[in-house]
């Protein structure tokens, strides 16, 4: 079998497209424009090429987008501070500070400062909580492209074996959870593997569904796949550099032997990464509507 590539570009194309005339039509009938703030602490350079996409993405989709680029040395209480006037900012509807912040600074004292209602990479506990209960709240952004990916592709959730391996608070645990919720792209009976897992290919090979978000280039091998399986590969992986300079990126899974077996996979680069900044632009909409009560 060579299974059906899941590209993140076309589905993430096809959401933009979406989000573009939503965004249209909040101005056009109540005269809204969504706005978001990024903020960076910092000259790291992943971290700037992250924030320089979400606001490149942000103007594409006709959002309104602020970018605020601080010294290294900013302290904890002057992010504070800054986060406080986003709070209070009306034509901000999202605040997305980017992480890795500085060691001096404590990340849950700034993400746990932003107003929920505001928090567009769902990640206060505020959200997270909502999302554990299955309540309306923003959903972390890569778990929600991981969805939305699914669900577009046609992949059935309803009583599908899952195995995720990764738990982390971005990506394992909130997956795990979307997954159980008794809804569309939900009542999923989940395994969450992780470093103290005994027999993680056995795991693996009853699945219908492997989500690798580990950080382990080619980790997920053929033999830990059954035939037939969708493969969501969450991991990049900086495995080499290019002639041009360009990093040469692998994923957590072995494409191009598990391609050989899955029924569908998505690819690194081009799969769950386009679908990360698409979802922060749709609850940067969604916190819009919610502030103006529309939702
Ligand atoms: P993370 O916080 O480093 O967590 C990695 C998880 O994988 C941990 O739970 C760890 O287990 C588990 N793990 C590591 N090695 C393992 C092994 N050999 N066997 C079994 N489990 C193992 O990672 P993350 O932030 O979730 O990111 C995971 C990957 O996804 C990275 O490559 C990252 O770059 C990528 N990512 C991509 C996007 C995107 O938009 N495309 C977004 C987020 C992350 P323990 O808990 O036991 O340590």
């Amino acid at each position: 079998m060579t299974a059906k590539l899941i590209s993140g570009i076309e589905i993430a194309k096809e959401i933009r497209e979406e989000l573009t005339a939503e965004v249209a039509e909040l101005k056009e009938k109540y005269n809204i424009v969504p706005g978001l703030v990024t903020i960076l602490v910092g000259e790291d350079p992943a971290s700037q090429s992250y924030v320089a996409a979400k606001n490149k993405t942000a103007h594409a989709l006709g959002i309104h987008s602020e970018q605020v680029t601080l010294d290294p040395d900013t302290s904890e209480e002057d992010l504070l501070a800054l986060v406080d006037k986003y709070n209070k900012d009306p034509k901000i509807n999202g605040i997305l500070v980017q992480l890795p912040l500085p060691k001096h600074i404590n990340e849950a004292n700034i993400l746990y400062a932003i107003d929920p209602d505001k928090d567009v990479d769902g990640f206060h506990p505020v959200n997270v909580g909502k999302m554990v209960l299955g309540e309306k709240c923003f959903l972390p952004c890569t778990p929600h492209g991981i969805l939305e990916m699914l669900t577009r592709s046609g992949v059935e959730t309803s009583g599908a074996e899952v195995v995720i391996i990764g738990r982390s608070n971005i990506v394992g645990k909130p997956i795990a959870n979307l997954m159980l919720q008794k809804r569309d792209g939900g009542n999923a009976t989940i395994t969450l593997c992780h470093t103290r897992t005994k027999d993680m290919a056995a795991h693996c090979r009853r699945a219908d569904i492997i989500i690798a978000a580990v950080g382990v280039p080619k980790m997920v091998t053929a033999d830990m796949v059954k035939e037939g399986a969708a493969i969501i590969d969450v991991g990049v992986n900086r495995i080499g550099k290019a002639s041009n300079g360009k990093a040469i990126l692998a994923g957590d899974v072995d494409f191009d032997a598990v391609k050989e077996i899955a029924s569908c996979i998505t690819p690194v680069p081009g799969g769950v990464g386009p679908m990360t900044i698409t979802m922060l632009m749709k609850n940067t909409v969604q916190a819009a509507k919610m502030a103006a009560n529309l939702i």
